[in-house]
């Protein structure tokens, strides 16, 4: 049976839909199967700079500037908390510790021409996305899941069901970008659940926040800021929807999530509550959604290709929001794994040793984020000091642009993992009291 599409591609998220404008615009028959209608809602509505150049190279960019999306300069942090940590070497550390905060302009990044990137409505941004697919020449069909994948014949067969008959489509190749649900992990058995993190979101949108009140810099209003809370493992993001509607989510450790049985409300507001000032600010706008839960959502997989296939975006990895790196990988992965692609159609081989520079490039940038991650959550106090360090400054800059995917290993990252190591080690160390539950091994993983 011949090939109905060179490419059959499960989801049409950022991951997705990215992959179809690249393949599409190489000349390339493209069918992307999603299972929803859109505009449909999603997580993750914070970009960084590394979404630029993908966007530019897709041709995709004009439309998202034009959607209005508000523009992201920069990330704030705060905490409830003020600490010593002139300490250890570090320069400059004598100002005060419960803020700190990044602009992106402060760097130059490859193929990135301005000095923001946007907060985005994800139902608006990720119709853009797919639209764009559409109007490059991907065939998309909304309403449409995905079943098994068959890969036993000439051809990969995707089973789906179109207007309630099931029909296999049969395609030379099957990317799958089906987010979270990672579609050919499960049904291949490569996914893993990640042995250190286990966190647990519960979010919503308000209307009438005042952005700048935990803020100390009062321009950073339209920043992402990330609220640390005195509660293990726990901070909340703000992130600007609107000019008036703000996003507001909670993490904190699934155990702590189960403490509640499963009480959504007590427990986002018990949370909140741990940071009085901002219980106050959120007490006095509307909620304007109903609280959502998002969970287990931290995994990796034994293997991100294989013989007529890949696996993209979040349906490749998923670590943990912090950094907001989600959408950014999902569009680099279809960037990086649609060259691999390209070149095998040409080739006309669809094996697995065609997409081994997309395998070893992902997972170098992932193993950079999961380390930045893990430090992070091992001992936060640390984050913050190299933000403020200026022999690290650009360093860690580089990787909360998303910057990660062309060097081995950040300078800044091997530093961290030092310190981590002999504080670890010394009970006595002024920082030892600050170090978090959630204990990563010093390397990553290699999933
Ligand atoms: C709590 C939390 C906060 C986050 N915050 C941020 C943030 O601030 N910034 C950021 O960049 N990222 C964030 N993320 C991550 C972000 O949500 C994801 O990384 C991003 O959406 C990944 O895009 P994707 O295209 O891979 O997957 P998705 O956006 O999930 O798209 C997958 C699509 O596949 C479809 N699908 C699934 N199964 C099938 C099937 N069988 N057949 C057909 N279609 C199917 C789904 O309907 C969906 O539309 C956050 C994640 C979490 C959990």
């Amino acid at each position: 049976m011949d090939a109905e599409f060179d490419i059959g591609i499960i989801g049409g998220g950022p991951a997705g839909s990215t992959a179809a404008s690249y393949l599409a615009k190489a000349g390339l028959s493209v069918a992307v199967f999603e299972a929803e209608n859109f505009p449909r809602d999603h997580v993750g509505e914070s970009l960084v700079p590394a979404t630029t150049p993908v966007l530019l190279d897709i041709g995709a960019m004009e439309k998202v500037e034009a959607a209005g999306f508000p523009k992201k300069f920069g990330a704030a942090w705060t905490s409830a908390e003020q600490r010593d940590i002139d300490h250890m070497g570090f320069r400059g550390l004598t100002h005060d510790f419960r803020a700190a905060e990044i602009l992106f302009s402060e760097r130059d990044q490859k193929g990135v021409d301005r000095d923001y990137t946007f907060h985005v409505d994800r139902s608006k941004f990720d119709q853009i996305l797919l639209k764009h697919a559409e109007s490059l020449g991907a065939k998309v069909f909304q309403g449409v899941r995905a079943g098994k994948v068959d890969f036993s014949g000439e051809h990969p067969q995707i089973e789906v069901k179109i207007a309630g008959r099931s029909t296999q489509v049969p395609v030379r190749m099957v990317v799958d970008a089906s987010g979270r649900r990672t579609h050919l992990g499960s049904q291949e058995k490569f996914k893993i659940a990640d042995p250190v993190f286990n966190q647990y979101a519960v979010h919503t949108w308000f209307d009438g926040l005042d952005r700048k009140a935990l803020a100390v810099n009062k321009d950073q209003a339209d920043y992402i800021f990330i609220h640390f809370l005195p509660v293990t493992d726990t901070w909340v993001w703000q992130i600007p929807i609107t000019d008036t509607v703000t996003s507001v989510g909670v993490v904190s450790q699934k155990s702590r999530f189960k403490s509640y049985g499963g009480d959504r409300e007590k427990f986002f507001w018990d949370t909140i509550a741990s940071r009085p000032e901002l219980l106050d600010v959120l007490k006095n706008c509307e909620q304007v959604k109903s609280l959502k839960t998002e969970g287990d959502y931290s995994y990796g997989m034994k293997q991100i290709a294989g013989d007529k296939f890949v696996l993209i975006g979040d349906a490749a990895r998923f670590v943990d929001p912090i950094f907001s790196s989600g959408v950014s990988v999902a569009l680099n992965s279809a960037r990086i794994a649609c060259q691999d692609i390209i070149a095998a159609a040409e080739k006309g081989d669809f094996s697995r040793a065609q997409f081994s520079s997309y395998e070893a490039k992902l997972r170098r940038g992932v193993r950079n984020w999961y380390e930045f991650i893990s430090i992070y959550y091992r001992l936060n106090i640390l984050f913050t000091a190299f933000v403020q360090d200026d022999r690290y400054r650009l360093d860690v800059l580089k990787m909360l642009q998303g910057d990660v995917y062309d060097d081995e290993e950040p300078k800044a990252l091997a530093a961290m993992r030092e310190i981590v190591e002999a504080v670890e080690k010394d009970p006595n160390h002024l920082w030892h009291p600050y170090l978090g539950d959630l204990k990563a091994p010093s390397a990553a993983p290699s999933f």
